[in-house]
């Protein structure tokens, strides 16, 4: 059985890949700070380390001690908003603290990393779908936190015959259809949790960041991934890699967006509940239309989306919302 070890395994996407490693066979180790994870009793009992990424000689131990063959890196800030008041802290935990992390992972012998990146690497795309050949000329410091690792991996690779799959992730969204494991940050700042905290009533009314984009209603376009296609999706790159397939940068996304008013329709369609809106100015860096062109990821890993109609996403998500209106009791 392959032992993987996950860092952010207790964060949002992290959490339900743990899910899927342990049903497809592996063995799941996890490592996280609890900075932004959480300890939910929906979390499978797998082995735990509470640690920082950057504590090389913990690193070390679990892969020593638990004989780790490869890892998903999950663990990171992914705030945009964030990251352009303190583009240092994005900087250091993402960027400099990841290369730490690879260090002690290649001291220790372990050669293989799925990396979570983000379609932030692109900035403001010249074409759309995006191809991952596509410039890549981050308009945040989010994404040029994640950018950077990605272009060290190539010199890695060649100095230290690291193997490794970078997935650049659209817009995760939706939770486990039975409403027990989803998607809690604070402060919450996504489209769809926001939304569905509006249709609670745990909020006012929903701001539209912007209504004059050169789009058919105006709002921004976003290609929405349901968690669960985004999991399955390293499960395959973890087997593409132990197959031989060789290292390299993957969008996941579906190639179809939706518009934020159309998320917003959708969710009062499923919710039934009256969801006030709010138009107001568009929100600084975003960009019009972010769609994945996934082709490259479709026939290398035969991965297509499960899940990922915005329906299946709102109806998961809902659950989540509707179970725990609070979110993670920590
Ligand atoms: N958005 C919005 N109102 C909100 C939050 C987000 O109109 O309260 C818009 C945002 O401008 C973007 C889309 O919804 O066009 C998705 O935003 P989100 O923050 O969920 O993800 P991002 O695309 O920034 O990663």
């Amino acid at each position: 059985m392959r032992t993987i070890l996950v860092s952010g395994g207790a964060g949002y996407i992290g959490s339900h890949t743990v899910r899927l490693l342990l049903e497809e066979g592996y063995r799941p180790v996890i490592l996280d700070s609890l900075v932004t994870g959480h300890l939910s009793s929906a979390l499978p009992e797998v082995p735990f380390f509470k640690g920082d990424i950057a504590d090389g000689l913990l690193v070390r131990n679990i892969v020593q001690d638990l004989g780790i063959d490869a890892v998903i890196h999950f663990a990171a800030r992914s705030l945009v908003g964030e990251s352009m008041q303190k583009p240092d802290l994005y900087f250091h935990e993402n960027t400099a603290k990841t290369n730490l992390f690879i260090s002690a992972l290649l001291s220790a012998g372990v050669k293989r990393v799925i990396f979570s990146s983000t379609a932030a690497a692109y900035g403001i795309p010249e074409q759309v779908p995006i191809p991952e050949a596509a410039a890549t000329i981050p308009v945040n410091p989010y994404g040029a936190s994640k950018r950077m690792i990605e272009q060290s991996f190539p010199w890695l690779e060649k100095a230290y015959g690291l193997e490794w799959i970078s997935l650049r992730y659209f817009n995760a969204a939706g939770a486990l259809f039975d409403g027990s494991l989803g998607e809690h940050h604070t402060p919450e700042t996504h489209l769809i949790p926001l939304i569905l905290r509006t249709a609670l009533g745990r909020q006012e009314q929903i701001s539209i960041f912007g209504t004059d984009y050169p789009t058919p209603d105006g709002t921004c376009i976003r290609d929405y991934i349901h968690v669960l296609d985004l999991a399955k999706a390293h499960i395959l790159a973890l087997a593409a890699l132990e197959k031989g397939v060789g290292s390299g940068v993957f969008n996941v996304g579906t190639g179809s967006g939706h518009s934020v008013r159309e998320v917003i329709e959708t969710s009062r369609k499923i919710t039934g509940r009256n969801i006030p809106v709010l138009e107001c100015p568009r929100r600084p860096g975003d960009p019009a239309q972010l769609v994945a062109e996934a082709d490259k990821i479709r026939t290398t890993f035969n991965w297509s989306p499960g899940y990922s109609s915005l329906d299946q996403i709102i109806e998961s998500a809902w659950a989540w919302h509707r179970k725990n209106p609070d979110g993670f009791p920590h």
